[in-house]
């Protein structure tokens, strides 16, 4: 039968060497896609996770006055909620130059000093540059 001739036609041309790699070829250009679309799902999701996840921010809240680091949804506005108290007061904090401590980054001002009375760095907006 034709059929027949022509499946044993495509039989001896995959075990021809040209036909092997043609056929090897296919499977990893095949498994290539699918390491890629399945890369790309990953990085997608991982996007989001960043994305929900936020990044890391400074905060100093202004009910129980603690600091640290904590992480911040993207867009998530500032105040946040402390991490220590519950209160939605946690502010948008950075760590000083010159004491390292966390202190509240002062909005709105041009010249702020580090509210440390042992330090009293000098912050202008300018510095800052936000
Ligand atoms: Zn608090
Ligand atoms: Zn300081």
């Amino acid at each position: 039968m034709a059929e027949e001739s022509r499946i044993s036609r495509a039989r001896q041309w995959i075990n021809s060497p040209a036909g092997r790699w043609t056929a090897i070829g296919a499977a990893a250009v095949l498994l290539a896609t699918a390491a890629w679309i399945f890369v790309g799902d990953g990085g997608d999701q991982r996007a989001k996770d960043i994305v929900q996840k936020g990044h890391t921010v400074y905060y100093y809240c202004k009910a129980c006055k603690a600091t640290g680091k904590t992480a911040k949804p993207y867009d998530q506005p500032f105040p946040i909620v402390c991490p220590k108290c519950g209160a939605p007061q946690a502010v948008e904090a950075f760590r000083c130059r010159r004491c390292k401590r966390i202190i509240e980054n002062i909005k709105g001002v041009q010249v702020f000093h580090c509210p440390h009375p042992d330090c009293r760095f000098k912050y202008s907006r300018r510095v800052i540059g936000d």
